[in-house]
């Protein structure tokens, strides 16, 4: 057994790496030292054993179940980050001849704009980069001869996120690196859904690609091997050595997510913080919140000040508070709170009450 000692609770709003249920710390603390008590570590068992094979092969299987998806679709762990994806889902989805449709909302948006334009040709749809990325653009040019869809379904650097799915008649990718698994949601509208796992589900190294198998083999052009997902899906995730002690690390937060309640639950409780934080960024007379009502993000709630020279106070005091990772991202500046899953209620009522202390202090 491991001990951890009574440390400080540490509020941590890092928007990624980022926060995970204690109990995963512990349980993966204890698979590095003694894995399932057979004297080995969990980062030196082969990738190959049963016991790996069996918990890479039950991720797969949980991911599905939670977006209740069936066998048309397949699931991987791949590695490269969700900035990989911004190349492998054109490589394979995007034949040369090809126009994917891409609508811009911020930094992760314009990376899969470069990319894509690699493979085939992109339009952007529309963009609310003259607004500063601060709401989802609702007026889009039409959809017409688009191979596919791609949307990035929450900004975690802008704060702001789909409420609602674009109904479209082509393919929809998106990228869902920072709201997967964050509320109940409609998974098979969509054909390929990736996120890096490191904000929502597990350490970074591991990345989740869901795709309909349907959607693949149709753009004329060789894949290298490691890019390709249909050897990675024949392979059934094993192509090579995958992250092994990311994939587990995932599959103790699956299997968290499914204690707590599954999805319902966790919806629930994620709207409860972001009401909770914006209605405090709201009424607060020393704070602004970046995006419309509409469209913020449940998951990254932007925030700026009105007296921008009172910011390192802010900051300061939130560290006294040992609340941590609350500094904005340089392209909006401010303040940025992510509230993934892990996060409780309880972190962001201290984070509440240090606003009200910091607005009383005048
Ligand atoms: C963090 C993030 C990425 C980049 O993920 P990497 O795993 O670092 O490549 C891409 N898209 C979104 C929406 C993100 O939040």
């Amino acid at each position: 057994m491991i001990y951890f000692c009574a440390l400080m609770k540490v509020y941590n709003f890092s928007a990624g790496p980022s926060i995970l249920p204690k109990v995963v710390f512990e349980q993966a603390a204890q698979a590095i030292v003694d894995f399932k008590g057979k004297g080995l570590s969990i980062l030196e068992i082969s990738h190959r054993s049963e016991d790996f094979e069996g918990i890479l092969q039950d991720a797969r299987k949980r991911v599905k179940q939670l977006m209740q998806l069936g066998n048309e679709y397949e699931v991987l762990f791949l590695q490269g980050g969700a900035t990989s994806q911004f190349m492998m889902a054109p490589y394979n989805l995007l034949p040369q001849s090809g126009t994917v449709g891409i609508v811009d909302t911020g930094t992760w948006s314009t990376k899969a704009i470069k990319e894509a334009a690699l493979f085939g040709q992109v339009q952007v749809l529309a963009s609310s980069e003259e607004q500063g990325y601060n709401h989802i653009p609702k007026k889009w040019e039409a959809l017409e001869d688009l191979t596919y869809l791609h949307i990035t379904s929450n900004n975690t650097i802008y704060g702001s996120q789909y409420h609602h799915i674009p109904e479209v008649s082509i393919p929809l990718v998106a990228d869902m690196s920072s709201d997967i698994f964050s509320r109940p949601w409609d998974y098979s509208a969509y054909d390929l859904i990736y996120a890096g796992a490191q904000k929502n589900l597990g350490p970074a190294g591991a990345t989740i690609v869901v795709v309909k198998k349907s959607l693949l083999g149709k753009t004329g052009r060789n894949i290298p091997t490691m890019l390709d997902y249909q050897k990675h899906i024949k392979k059934q995730s094993s192509l090579n050595t995958p992250p092994v002690f990311a994939v587990y690390v995932c599959w103790l937060t699956l299997q968290w997510i499914e204690e707590q309640g599954g999805l319902a639950t966790l919806g629930k409780r994620n709207a409860a913080k972001a009401t909770l934080l914006y209605d405090e960024i709201d009424r607060n007379a020393c704070f602004k919140a970046h995006v419309e009502l509409e469209d913020r993000s449940v998951m990254n709630a932007t925030f700026t000040m009105l007296n921008s020279e009172k910011e390192q106070a802010f900051l300061e005091l939130c560290a006294q508070h040992r609340i941590n990772g609350i500094k904005g991202h340089r392209s909006v500046g401010g303040f940025r709170a992510s509230m993934y899953n892990a996060m409780d209620l309880e972190g962001v009522e201290v984070l509440v009450e240090v606003m009200r202390e910091f607005e009383r202090m005048g």
